[in-house]
């Protein structure tokens, strides 16, 4: 990603040295993002009813959004509908391409404008923020490179008949995203839907909302219909769940937790809808006594601190062999302890959690651990950030002494906590490695390929990184094994969620 340098944001940060949080100044378009975006246009909820929206690095709030009922979803389904019937899908591949490369254009020309949005939304560092909006306009382009090749195939029947396949658009698809990465997510499922020939509406979560209704403009500006991409917003049980049971619906992606995603299939089951479910992970990083510690350390570090560990892929679970056990947690402190922490806008390594909320239940997971006797080798509490008390921060943080099946190895924590797990051989390591009901992601680090080619056959998760922890890229199929979801998005296997498959038998 080094071609989306970080610019320089201090134009919108005052240059006082001092750091008091109303230094903070927010980029003025942030207050236009009040509306949801229903064919082609701005559209108030019908209730009036309204959510508010909240810095969490300040938990100060800045600005409201229209909440969703199921009528205002309905009107949204309808017009994705109709969309369906119009030029969109009829348009040649090529000029259906050309919309979507133009999209990513027009996100990288808006590039600032979505990074400081989504580090303002999330409370995400910026130049992560930065990173997620280049890969949502990666995700265009790519997908905007398959249009003109979504190709059928032929089956011999015999002298007088034969069969040809053609792939159909499933019609209107649904997006239910959290928000954890909301732009990169909903560009992840869109974009192939779109290229596909679908048109969509999206759900962004209620915390983060605002990337996703500039997007929606920008799709207008690059000339997508009116109508092809609509986005309401609102709260999961009222415009999710709406949307996710709605008979309109052709397919539904589902990104969230597991119960979430357990609710959303049974809502979707009445339409018999297709559903792809990403859900969530309790993912290892295994390393084993050959391994290159400091490389290492490098994916144990970004793999749980990233986002604040609020990611579905984060490495929550140290693996490591016991021979190894205190020189590598002697350099992962040594890296904990010294990651900045602030506000989002000033890019630190990193942010606050996203709401307080998250935090009391991170901090709920951690206080039970200590109770029970495991130990915090560092971390474990709320972080201090002067002039930002009300902040949902929170201390990088290592647990020992885990046992398995304790509930903080085996539940999602989403928050930047580590627990370590000590083994005595590769053998033991793959059962550790395996002992969780998610199967999201997995690590190992080891210089023997064939100790890591074992491990790969061996685990039960839809991603293998082999000395390099979440190295992957969003070119490559991704999603979960067991409770981590089912179907694959990324990659061209996303484009399979997308398409009904015609078979046309002809005779002559
Ligand atoms: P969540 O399940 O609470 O919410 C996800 C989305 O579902 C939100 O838009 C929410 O409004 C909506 N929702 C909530 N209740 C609903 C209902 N009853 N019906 C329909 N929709 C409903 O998840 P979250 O807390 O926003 O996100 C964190 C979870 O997402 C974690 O478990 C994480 O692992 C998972 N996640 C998975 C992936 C992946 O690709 N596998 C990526 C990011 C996050």
């Amino acid at each position: 990603y080094k071609q989306h340098s970080v610019p320089d944001y201090r134009p919108f940060l005052k240059s006082t040295p001092a750091y008091p949080m109303h230094d903070i100044q927010y980029p003025p378009q942030l207050a236009t993002l009040n509306t949801m975006f229903i064919d082609g246009g701005p559209v108030a909820a019908q209730s009036g009813a309204q959510i508010d929206v909240r810095d969490p690095a300040t938990n100060q709030v800045i600005g409201s959004l229209p909440r969703a009922s199921a009528s205002d979803v309905n009107h949204a389904v309808q017009c994705a509908g109709q969309a369906m019937n119009g030029a969109w899908r009829n348009l040649d591949p090529t000029a259906r391409a050309h919309i979507l490369h133009e999209i990513a254009r027009r996100i990288r020309k808006q590039a600032t404008l979505f990074t400081q949005i989504e580090t303002i939304d999330v409370g995400k560092p910026l130049s992560q923020a930065e990173r997620d909006v280049g890969r949502a306009a990666d995700y265009f382009d790519y997908y905007a490179g398959m249009v003109d090749k979504l190709q059928g195939e032929t089956i011999p029947l015999g002298r007088n008949k034969f069969s040809f396949t053609v792939l159909d658009p499933v019609g209107v698809t649904a997006h239910i995203v959290p928000w954890n990465y909301p732009i990169s997510t909903v560009c992840r499922d869109l974009a192939p839907s779109l290229a596909c020939g679908n048109t969509a509406v999206v759900k962004p979560a209620e915390d983060t909302s605002l990337s996703t209704l500039l997007l929606a403009r920008i799709t207008l500006e690059a000339g997508l219909p009116a109508g092809v991409m609509n986005v309401v917003t609102g709260l999961g049980e009222e415009a999710g769940d709406a949307l996710a049971r709605h008979p309109g619906v052709g397919h539904v992606a589902f990104t969230g937790s597991v119960n979430t995603g357990r609710h959303v299939m049974r809502a979707a089951a009445d339409s018999l809808a297709g559903i792809t479910l990403e859900l969530g992970g309790k993912s290892p990083v295994t390393v084993l006594r050959d391994a290159d510690l400091d490389l290492a350390v490098n994916g144990i570090v970004r793999g749980i601190f990233f986002n604040a560990g609020q990611i579905c892929t984060a490495g929550s679970r140290l693996v490591v062999d016991e021979s190894i056990h205190s020189e590598l947690l002697e350099k992962v402190i040594a890296r904990a302890t010294t990651l900045t922490i602030d506000h989002g806008l000033k890019d630190p390594e990193m942010g606050p959690l996203v709401s307080q909320t998250q935090r009391q239940r991170v901090a709920g997971f951690v206080d039970r651990a200590r109770a029970a006797g495991m130990e915090i080798l560092t971390g474990g509490q709320p972080a201090e950030v002067p002039g930002l008390e009300d902040g949902a921060f929170y201390q990088p943080t290592v647990v020992d002494q885990v046992p398995r099946d304790a509930e903080i190895a085996q539940e999602e924590v989403f928050g930047p906590v580590l627990t370590v797990h000590t083994v005595s051989d590769p053998d033991e390591a793959v059962a550790a490695a395996n002992d969780t009901r998610f199967g999201l992601v997995a690590g190992i680090y080891t210089r023997d390929i064939g100790l890591a080619m074992q491990f790969a056959r061996d685990i039960r998760a839809g991603q293998v990184f082999i000395n390099g922890y979440l190295q992957a890229g969003d070119t490559v199929p991704f999603g979960g094994f067991k409770e981590s979801g089912s179907g694959r998005t990324k990659g061209l296997e996303a484009l399979r969620n997308y398409c009904e498959v015609k078979a046309i038998t002809t005779v002559f």
